[in-house]
């Protein structure tokens, strides 16, 4: 059920509670990111300039509406300044999402995510003081290029230069105690976590034996992870 309604009993308050996030921009990114966030139980009040996308998202998440975000009244009519976190996720319209961002910073909205098309964009953004600047096309390209390179199974550079990859466990490992492989010596990573079947994730400590079939975690330095994630 909505924790929060913008069209609320008086028709002029609504509650903005702790789990819900504002998404303005309802295309690919807005839709999918807004579609997890309610699927992890985060109330959403979806804002897009296109009634067809409100339509489409119309039952799908918390709230829809049609509005041009660039527009402060807008924003304040729909009480977006009592939110705590609103994602501008306009990419190809740069003006829009610029204004957008400037009116939330104008409003106080705590923490705002935007969505930054390219670097030139990302840095206005940066500048406006947006508090965190998203570049999923180039993330995403970047994490592509690894995957394709290497037989990382899945990998997600943490911060610049330090990464966390899954990948099959080496044949060099099989039937030994992690701890006496002298892998973080020899090869700079750490095995963080293993999986064997169906069974779930568990932490890998000392005492970790590794077989066949078996997926790690590895974490460490890019390069290292990476190199690592190779061996067969
Ligand atoms: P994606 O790649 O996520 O599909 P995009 O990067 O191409 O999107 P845009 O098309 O610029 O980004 O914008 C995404 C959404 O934001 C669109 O659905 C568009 O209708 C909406 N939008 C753009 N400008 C405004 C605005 N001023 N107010 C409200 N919504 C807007």
């Amino acid at each position: 059920m909505a924790r929060f309604s913008i069209f609320g009993g008086d028709n002029s308050r609504r509650i903005a509670e702790a789990d819900s996030v504002v998404v303005i921009g309802l295309g690919r990114f807005g839709s999918s990111l807004a579609r997890e966030l309610m699927a992890r139980g985060t109330d959403v009040l979806g804002i897009d300039s296109d009634e067809e996308l409100v339509q489409a998202h119309n039952g799908e998440l918390t709230q829809v509406v049609r509005a041009d975000s660039t527009k402060e009244e807008a924003l304040r009519q729909l009480a977006v300044d009592e939110f705590d976190r609103v994602v501008v996720a306009i990419g190809s319209d740069i003006q829009a999402s610029i204004l957008t961002c400037s009116v939330l910073l104008g409003m106080g909205v705590p923490i705002i995510w935007a969505k930054a098309v390219d670097d030139r964009h990302g840095l206005i953004l940066e500048q406006l003081g947006v508090h965190h600047v998203i570049y999923p096309e180039k993330d995403m390209g970047r994490k592509v290029a690894h995957l394709v390179r290497g037989a990382a199974l899945d990998y997600i550079e943490v911060d610049a230069g330090y990464a966390l990859v899954k990948a099959s466990a080496p044949s060099s490992l099989f039937g030994k105690r992690l701890g006496d492989t002298g892998i973080r010596k020899e090869y700079g990573v750490t095995i963080a976590a293993f999986k064997r079947d169906a069974e779930a994730w568990k932490n890998a400590d000392a005492d970790t034996v590794l077989g066949p079939g078996d997926t790690i975690l590895v974490v460490g330095p890019t390069a290292n992870s990476e190199n690592f994630a190779q061996l067969r």
